[in-house]
Protein backbone atom coordinates (compact mmCIF):
# COMPACT_ATOMS: atom_id res chain seq x y z
CA UNK A 1 0.00 0.00 0.00
CA UNK A 2 2.73 2.37 0.95
CA UNK A 3 4.76 2.34 -2.47
CA UNK A 4 2.01 2.90 -4.48
CA UNK A 5 0.78 5.83 -2.19
CA UNK A 6 3.90 7.44 -2.05
CA UNK A 7 4.68 7.00 -5.56
CA UNK A 8 1.39 8.71 -6.16
CA UNK A 9 2.23 11.73 -3.84
CA UNK A 10 5.43 11.95 -5.44
CA UNK A 11 4.06 12.39 -8.92
CA UNK A 12 1.61 15.00 -7.74
CA UNK A 13 4.60 16.92 -5.86
CA UNK A 14 6.61 16.79 -8.92
CA UNK A 15 3.23 17.94 -11.48
CA UNK A 16 3.05 20.88 -8.72
CA UNK A 17 6.59 22.02 -9.10
CA UNK A 18 6.34 22.29 -12.78
CA UNK A 19 3.31 24.20 -12.70
CA UNK A 20 4.90 26.55 -9.96
CA UNK A 21 7.72 26.92 -12.22
CA UNK A 22 5.69 28.01 -15.16
CA UNK A 23 3.45 29.95 -13.37
CA UNK A 24 0.03 27.48 -13.34
CA UNK A 25 -2.49 26.22 -11.06
CA UNK A 26 -1.91 22.53 -10.26
CA UNK A 27 -5.86 22.38 -10.65
CA UNK A 28 -5.66 22.54 -14.39
CA UNK A 29 -3.39 19.57 -14.53
CA UNK A 30 -5.40 16.17 -14.00
CA UNK A 31 -3.51 13.30 -13.63
CA UNK A 32 -3.94 9.95 -15.62
CA UNK A 33 -2.91 6.77 -13.84
CA UNK A 34 -2.06 4.60 -16.62
CA UNK A 35 -2.90 1.01 -15.74
CA UNK A 36 -2.30 -0.99 -18.39
CA UNK A 37 0.58 -3.15 -16.79
CA UNK A 38 -1.09 -2.87 -13.00
CA UNK A 39 -3.00 -6.02 -11.21
CA UNK A 40 -6.08 -5.38 -10.15
CA UNK A 41 -4.85 -5.39 -6.24
CA UNK A 42 -2.24 -2.46 -7.60
CA UNK A 43 -5.40 -0.76 -9.10
CA UNK A 44 -7.20 -0.94 -6.06
CA UNK A 45 -4.47 0.12 -3.58
CA UNK A 46 -4.15 3.32 -6.00
CA UNK A 47 -7.91 3.69 -6.23
CA UNK A 48 -7.32 3.87 -2.03
CA UNK A 49 -4.72 6.18 -2.74
CA UNK A 50 -6.88 8.37 -4.56
CA UNK A 51 -7.22 8.21 -7.90
CA UNK A 52 -10.09 8.74 -9.91
CA UNK A 53 -9.23 8.80 -13.55
CA UNK A 54 -7.38 5.88 -15.12
CA UNK A 55 -6.11 5.31 -18.30
CA UNK A 56 -5.51 1.94 -20.11
CA UNK A 57 -4.46 1.66 -23.99
CA UNK A 58 -6.39 -1.81 -25.12
CA UNK A 59 -9.93 -2.00 -25.07
CA UNK A 60 -10.03 -5.78 -24.31
CA UNK A 61 -7.79 -5.54 -21.36
CA UNK A 62 -10.15 -2.50 -19.92
CA UNK A 63 -12.99 -4.89 -20.59
CA UNK A 64 -11.94 -6.91 -17.75
CA UNK A 65 -10.65 -4.35 -15.42
CA UNK A 66 -14.17 -2.49 -15.96
CA UNK A 67 -15.87 -5.38 -14.61
CA UNK A 68 -13.82 -4.91 -11.65
CA UNK A 69 -14.25 -1.60 -11.05
CA UNK A 70 -16.54 0.04 -12.93
CA UNK A 71 -17.70 3.30 -11.63
CA UNK A 72 -15.32 3.93 -9.00
CA UNK A 73 -13.11 5.33 -11.70
CA UNK A 74 -13.61 7.53 -14.67
CA UNK A 75 -11.94 5.70 -17.42
CA UNK A 76 -9.35 6.63 -20.19
CA UNK A 77 -8.66 5.14 -23.48
CA UNK A 78 -5.32 6.01 -24.48
CA UNK A 79 -4.11 3.69 -27.11
CA UNK A 80 -5.16 3.27 -30.67
CA UNK A 81 -8.42 2.58 -31.16
CA UNK A 82 -9.61 -0.17 -34.01
CA UNK A 83 -13.31 -0.16 -35.69
CA UNK A 84 -14.23 -3.46 -34.77
CA UNK A 85 -13.34 -2.25 -30.76
CA UNK A 86 -15.35 0.79 -30.52
CA UNK A 87 -19.01 -0.53 -29.58
CA UNK A 88 -17.55 -1.87 -26.08
CA UNK A 89 -15.32 1.28 -25.82
CA UNK A 90 -17.96 4.02 -26.21
CA UNK A 91 -19.78 1.57 -23.53
CA UNK A 92 -16.97 2.22 -20.71
CA UNK A 93 -14.63 5.03 -22.00
CA UNK A 94 -15.28 8.80 -20.94
CA UNK A 95 -12.67 10.22 -22.72
CA UNK A 96 -11.24 8.17 -26.42
CA UNK A 97 -7.83 10.23 -26.28
CA UNK A 98 -6.40 8.37 -29.78
CA UNK A 99 -9.15 9.23 -32.79
CA UNK A 100 -6.91 10.14 -35.60
CA UNK A 101 -9.63 9.31 -38.68
CA UNK A 102 -12.81 10.56 -39.57
CA UNK A 103 -13.59 7.05 -40.73
CA UNK A 104 -12.80 6.04 -36.70
CA UNK A 105 -15.24 9.03 -35.67
CA UNK A 106 -17.84 7.93 -38.08
CA UNK A 107 -17.62 4.89 -36.14
CA UNK A 108 -17.55 6.33 -32.65
CA UNK A 109 -20.70 8.54 -33.37
CA UNK A 110 -22.74 5.60 -34.79
CA UNK A 111 -22.11 3.55 -31.96
CA UNK A 112 -22.66 6.02 -29.59
CA UNK A 113 -26.13 7.05 -30.77
CA UNK A 114 -27.02 3.62 -30.58
CA UNK A 115 -26.46 3.69 -26.48
CA UNK A 116 -27.75 7.89 -26.48
CA UNK A 117 -24.70 9.42 -25.27
CA UNK A 118 -22.40 11.89 -26.55
CA UNK A 119 -19.06 10.51 -26.58
CA UNK A 120 -15.96 12.87 -25.74
CA UNK A 121 -12.88 12.67 -27.61
CA UNK A 122 -9.46 14.14 -28.27
CA UNK A 123 -7.50 14.34 -31.80
CA UNK A 124 -4.52 12.40 -31.49
CA UNK A 125 -1.32 14.25 -33.31
CA UNK A 126 1.53 12.94 -34.26
CA UNK A 127 3.80 16.03 -33.57
CA UNK A 128 7.07 14.10 -33.86
CA UNK A 129 6.59 12.68 -37.46
CA UNK A 130 7.87 9.20 -36.85
CA UNK A 131 6.45 6.86 -38.49
CA UNK A 132 5.59 4.30 -36.50
CA UNK A 133 3.24 6.71 -34.35
CA UNK A 134 -0.81 6.64 -34.63
CA UNK A 135 -2.21 10.33 -35.20
CA UNK A 136 -3.01 12.97 -37.61
CA UNK A 137 0.11 14.95 -39.09
CA UNK A 138 -0.46 18.56 -37.41
CA UNK A 139 -0.96 19.60 -40.88
CA UNK A 140 -3.88 18.16 -41.52
CA UNK A 141 -5.54 18.52 -38.26
CA UNK A 142 -7.60 21.40 -39.05
CA UNK A 143 -9.09 19.72 -41.88
CA UNK A 144 -9.68 16.54 -39.38
CA UNK A 145 -11.53 18.72 -37.14
CA UNK A 146 -13.66 20.38 -39.18
CA UNK A 147 -15.01 16.82 -40.04
CA UNK A 148 -14.96 15.54 -37.32
CA UNK A 149 -17.09 18.17 -35.60
CA UNK A 150 -20.03 17.89 -37.81
CA UNK A 151 -21.04 14.15 -35.90
CA UNK A 152 -24.03 15.40 -33.28
CA UNK A 153 -22.85 12.25 -31.11
CA UNK A 154 -19.29 13.19 -30.62
CA UNK A 155 -18.19 16.01 -28.71
CA UNK A 156 -14.47 17.14 -29.02
CA UNK A 157 -12.32 18.51 -25.80
CA UNK A 158 -8.66 18.96 -27.09
CA UNK A 159 -5.99 17.29 -28.85
CA UNK A 160 -3.39 14.06 -27.71
CA UNK A 161 0.27 13.32 -28.47
CA UNK A 162 3.10 10.64 -27.71
CA UNK A 163 6.49 12.33 -27.90
CA UNK A 164 9.16 10.27 -28.88
CA UNK A 165 11.37 8.01 -26.36
CA UNK A 166 14.40 10.40 -25.94
CA UNK A 167 16.92 9.94 -23.48
CA UNK A 168 16.77 13.67 -22.42
CA UNK A 169 13.57 14.82 -21.79
CA UNK A 170 14.18 18.35 -22.97
CA UNK A 171 13.76 17.14 -26.57
CA UNK A 172 10.25 16.13 -26.22
CA UNK A 173 9.84 19.73 -25.47
CA UNK A 174 9.24 20.57 -29.17
CA UNK A 175 6.05 18.44 -29.36
CA UNK A 176 4.93 19.43 -26.93
CA UNK A 177 4.80 22.79 -27.58
CA UNK A 178 3.53 22.12 -31.17
CA UNK A 179 0.59 20.65 -29.90
CA UNK A 180 -0.20 23.60 -27.59
CA UNK A 181 0.53 25.78 -30.33
CA UNK A 182 -1.73 23.88 -32.90
CA UNK A 183 -4.91 23.90 -30.21
CA UNK A 184 -4.65 27.72 -30.02
CA UNK A 185 -4.08 28.12 -33.74
CA UNK A 186 -7.50 25.46 -34.12
CA UNK A 187 -9.30 27.84 -31.55
CA UNK A 188 -8.38 30.87 -33.22
CA UNK A 189 -9.37 29.63 -36.66
CA UNK A 190 -12.59 28.23 -35.51
CA UNK A 191 -14.00 30.59 -32.79
CA UNK A 192 -13.67 27.67 -30.36
CA UNK A 193 -12.68 27.00 -26.82
CA UNK A 194 -10.71 23.30 -26.49
CA UNK A 195 -8.99 23.15 -24.07
CA UNK A 196 -7.51 19.89 -23.31
CA UNK A 197 -3.61 18.77 -24.35
CA UNK A 198 -3.12 15.34 -22.96
CA UNK A 199 0.51 15.21 -23.02
CA UNK A 200 3.26 13.71 -20.63
CA UNK A 201 4.33 10.43 -19.47
CA UNK A 202 6.65 9.10 -16.86
CA UNK A 203 9.91 9.66 -18.75
CA UNK A 204 8.91 13.49 -19.55
CA UNK A 205 5.27 14.93 -17.73
CA UNK A 206 7.60 18.06 -16.08
CA UNK A 207 8.54 19.12 -19.71
CA UNK A 208 4.87 18.75 -20.84
CA UNK A 209 3.31 20.49 -18.02
CA UNK A 210 5.70 23.68 -18.44
CA UNK A 211 4.67 23.29 -22.33
CA UNK A 212 0.68 23.70 -21.16
CA UNK A 213 -0.49 20.34 -20.75
CA UNK A 214 -4.16 19.92 -19.38
CA UNK A 215 -3.53 15.69 -18.70
CA UNK A 216 -0.60 13.47 -17.64
CA UNK A 217 -0.66 10.03 -18.73
CA UNK A 218 1.76 8.28 -15.88
CA UNK A 219 2.23 4.62 -15.76
CA UNK A 220 5.30 2.85 -14.41
CA UNK A 221 6.25 6.35 -11.99
CA UNK A 222 3.38 4.83 -9.94
CA UNK A 223 3.60 1.28 -10.86
CA UNK A 224 7.28 1.01 -10.67
C1 LIG B 1 1.74 3.36 -21.52
C2 LIG B 1 1.27 4.69 -21.94
C3 LIG B 1 1.45 5.80 -21.10
C4 LIG B 1 2.14 5.71 -19.75
O1 LIG B 1 3.51 5.50 -19.94
P1 LIG B 1 4.52 5.43 -18.69
O2 LIG B 1 5.84 5.55 -19.32
O3 LIG B 1 4.27 4.11 -18.04
O4 LIG B 1 4.18 6.57 -17.80
C5 LIG B 1 0.94 7.02 -21.52
N1 LIG B 1 0.32 7.17 -22.73
C6 LIG B 1 0.16 6.13 -23.57
C7 LIG B 1 -0.53 6.35 -24.87
C8 LIG B 1 0.62 4.86 -23.20
O5 LIG B 1 0.45 3.83 -24.05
Amino acid sequence: MAMIAENLKDVTQRISRSCEKSGRSPDDVKLICVTKEAELSQIEEALASGVRNIGENRVQDALVKHNAIGGRAIWHLIGHLQTNKVKDAVRIFSLIHSVDSVRLAKEIDAQAKRIDKVQEILIQVNTSGEESKFGVAPDETLKLFKEVRLYPDISISGLMTIAPEVDDPEKARPCFRKLRELRDELNSILNTQYSILSMGMTNDFEVAVEEGSTMVRIGRAIFK
